[in-house]
């Protein structure tokens, strides 16, 4: 609509049209990324803190737009979630992802899980026959595999979820409980997942050193996860003091700045030789 003088300045949202416009032709290229071939994926370490080592690579999607630059997953993955591109873009993941996790044990790294996100959407839909079938194309082990789904996922339909999880599980595939903290599971439905990691979300591990509640929410969440038998991740660790509290109440693995930002499959491999030394 065009501006029809002064008097429509109320009901005239040229800001949200703005926001609006802008959501359409980011939809219309995303549209187009696959094919493309506008998508890469970042990996990053995550290391358990009584061995050192890197037990899991995140794998972590970025937009490389030919004019709009790199496109945070931020920025389109919600896009794609509503627009229903978020299958076919999920499913890129996981084979790019498992292709490259099988590559790197070809190529003589030490073994390592790659873990996938995997938005709501695509949990819904049928998710561990896509996967099997991916895992079978690729080759890779299903226990080299893992997937992570948030809370407010897994809590959207929980005896669905718990019939997927328990698929993925039986296959072998290794799951984790991302961003945890965050959402709103019970104690009582969170021992009914099949579940191997928790992951805490990164805005309780920010001030684990100066607040005295943030480091007493991550030190129950410990506690909590070995009850369960849970594996525990914090993640967005960027400080020493960060990573000596962690140490200090027996936090299982870490994943952050600090070790690593997410890097390129190059530098993995590069980073990856450097850490055992050859
Ligand atoms: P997430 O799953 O919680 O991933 C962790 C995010 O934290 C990543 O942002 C990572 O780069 C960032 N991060 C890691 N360490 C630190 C740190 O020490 N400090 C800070 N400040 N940040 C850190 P990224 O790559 O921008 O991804 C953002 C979100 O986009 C992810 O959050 C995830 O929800 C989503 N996402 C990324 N890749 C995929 C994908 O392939 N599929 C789906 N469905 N979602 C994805
Ligand atoms: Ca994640
Ligand atoms: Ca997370």
């Amino acid at each position: 609509a065009k501006q029809q003088g002064k008097d429509n300045f109320q009901l005239y949202a040229p800001e949200m049209n703005k926001k609006a416009l802008e959501q359409l032709v980011l939809a219309n290229h995303l549209y187009k990324a696959l094919n493309r071939d506008e998508f890469l994926l970042h990996y990053q370490p995550q290391l358990n803190l009584k061995t050192g080592q890197i037990v899991a690579l995140e794998a972590l999607i970025r937009w490389q737009h030919p004019e709009l630059g790199l496109v945070s997953p931020n920025q389109f993955i919600p896009l794609a979630e509503e627009t229903g591109l978020i299958g076919a873009i999920g499913e890129w993941v996981l084979q790019a992802a498992c292709t490259q996790n099988r590559a790197w044990q070809l190529a003589g790294l030490p073994p390592m899980r790659i873990a996938v996100n995997l938005s709501a959407r695509q949990f819904q839909q049928k998710i561990s026959k896509t996967i099997a079938r991916v895992l079978a194309e690729t080759g890779l082990d299903p226990s080299y595999l893992e997937v992570e789904i948030t809370e407010s996922i897994a809590m959207h339909d929980v005896n669905f979820t718990i019939c997927v999880l328990q698929e993925l599980q039986d296959m072998g595939v290794y799951i984790a409980m991302d961003d945890f903290g965050t959402g709103y599971s019970s104690l009582a439905t969170l021992r009914r997942f099949p579940l191997h990691t928790l992951k805490v979300a990164r805005e309780f591990v920010n001030d684990i050193t100066t607040d005295q509640k943030d480091a007493a929410i991550i030190k129950s969440i410990v506690a909590l996860g070995h009850g369960l038998e849970l594996n525990v991740i914090a993640e967005g660790v960027e400080t020493p003091e960060q990573l000596k509290f962690l140490h200090a109440v027996k936090c299982d693995g870490m994943q952050g700045y600090l070790f690593s930002k997410p890097l390129s499959a190059n530098a993995v491999t590069q980073f990856c030789q450097q850490q055992s030394g050859s």
